[in-house]
């Protein structure tokens, strides 16, 4: 139930006290909400675990969250975010990237490799992945570079790093391409010894020097540089064979074209292990809105067609793209507000991930909230080999859980955000719903939409 007059989504509101099972905050009991929006259940949480779900529970003790109306869904987990500590802690760090994280809903992310000095030693991602125990949070796994200061030229010390506190399982080059086939087959077949993975962000250098935006009507009337749909298809081709060739996992970051698509859909008819992500702007936006001349929209891979978006959403909600990952980028205002040749690329998308997937792929009826949590949780959780992330809401999961309200629709507003950047380009953009708790083992990271 609602106060009168209060917001369009129902608040949070905790009731009871622990008597006997002082600390209280050990135990809750979520009333009636939709278990990847199936039918109302009560899911009780104790001791960082899913204890029992079904209708009717009682407290025990437990604090009680009245979640009715509100979807749960597994914490969701993202394969591609970029915290970018250490190095631009102007604009952002572990801590403030892992607090929006919460607020979306995520309960771990994979921080990118790409920081300064980059993850390709064993000391670095400890350093990232301790970093993250101390924020709390969500977890923060690190991605490892494949070579060494993102070069190209060498491998990075891969072993090392999966075998570190970290337990690295995914590489990544990111930002940049690993272009050169002779490394990236031999990237391919060292991760096997670890049951890694290597998430290539496909980008033929050659092809998009200078390249500003999609090209296409869009870059021929705008005279900036175009970035040919082929450049990234290419390097996709060509990993797939590679990947099939050593018999090893590839993973592609951010796929953004219609023939990417069929390339993936090829791959995976063969059998080959190759898995494929989308972003949430990938899925809503075009390079229409590069017209405005905003750098916020300027983006790598950049926003493409119309064409390419529907192939995208079809592409998640068939499978063959296995997950979205959110390639949250954050830039301080003097890097993004300027003449768009100059501007950085990239977009913050942490806090908007679940509104924008809930607007471009369930409200248009192409996923179901059963869907949602495959493609934002269960998948990018296997894809990471995560084991404590995206398990089904059942008794014996860890209780990594986000709660949804998914009624109502609002313009989305950047300025509380904890992340250091504001580079969103969907600020004061009508979405759905609204992220109201997030747990984390059994303790809430958020509550009543915001940090615990
Ligand atoms: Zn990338």
């Amino acid at each position: 139930m609602t106060d009168p007059g209060a917001p369009q989504t129902p608040a949070v509101r905790t009731t009871g006290r622990a008597g006997a099972h002082v600390p209280g905050r050990n135990a809750w009991l979520i009333k009636r909400a939709r278990l990847a929006g199936g039918e109302p259940a009560d899911l009780l949480i104790r001791d960082g675990m899913i204890a029992e779900t079904g209708p009717g529970l009682g407290s025990g003790g437990a604090e009680v969250i009245d979640a009715d109306g509100l979807i749960a869904l597994p914490g969701l987990v993202d394969l591609h975010t970029h915290l970018r500590e250490p190095g631009r802690e102007d604009a952002e760090t572990v801590q403030t990237g892992t607090a929006a994280a919460a607020l979306g809903g995520f309960t771990a992310v994979h921080a990118m490799a790409n920081t300064e000095p980059a993850a390709d030693t064993a000391g670095v991602v400890e350093q990232v992945w301790r970093l993250g125990r101390q924020a709390g949070h969500c977890d923060v796994y690190p991605v490892g570079a494949v070579t060494q200061d993102l070069a190209g030229s060498q491998l990075a010390e891969l072993g090392a790093m999966a075998d570190s506190a970290a337990r690295v399982r995914i590489f990544s080059d990111d930002g940049r391409c690993v272009s050169d086939a002779v490394l990236m087959r031999r990237a391919l077949e060292y991760v096997k010894a670890f049951d890694g993975v290597i998430a290539q962000h496909a980008q033929e250098p050659r092809l998009t020097e200078g390249a500003q935006l999609n090209e296409g009507e869009m870059s021929g009337k705008l005279g900036l540089a175009g970035w040919p749909a082929v450049a990234e298809e290419a390097v996709i081709a060509r990993d797939c064979l590679l990947a099939a060739h050593v018999d090893s996992r590839l993973h592609v970051c951010h796929v953004s074209t219609a023939g990417s698509v069929e390339i993936i859909r090829w791959a995976k008819g063969k059998g080959w292990r190759v898995t494929a992500e989308v972003t949430p702007h990938h899925l809503l936006l075009t390079d229409e809105l590069a017209a405005s001349y905003d750098p916020v929209y300027k983006v790598n891979p950049p926003l493409r067609t119309a064409v390419d978006v529907a192939a995208l959403r079809a592409a998640l909600a068939d499978g063959t793209i296995d997950c979205v990952a959110t390639d949250h980028a954050p830039h301080p205002a003097e890097d993004k507000e300027t003449e768009w040749a100059a501007a950085a690329f990239g977009m913050t998308g942490l806090e908007t991930a679940l509104r924008v997937v809930h607007e471009a792929m369930v409200e248009t009826g192409l996923l179901d909230w059963a869907g949602v949590a495959d493609r934002m949780s269960a998948r990018p959780a296997r894809i990471g080999r995560l084991a404590g992330h995206g398990q089904p809401l059942r008794a014996g999961s860890p209780a990594c859980l986000t709660l949804y309200d998914p009624a109502g629709r609002a313009a989305m507003d950047p300025s509380g955000s904890p992340s250091k950047s504001r580079n969103t380009p969907f600020a004061g953009m009508i979405l759905p719903g609204r992220v109201v708790a997030t747990f984390l083992r059994g303790a809430p990271t958020v509550l009543d939409g915001k940090l615990a």
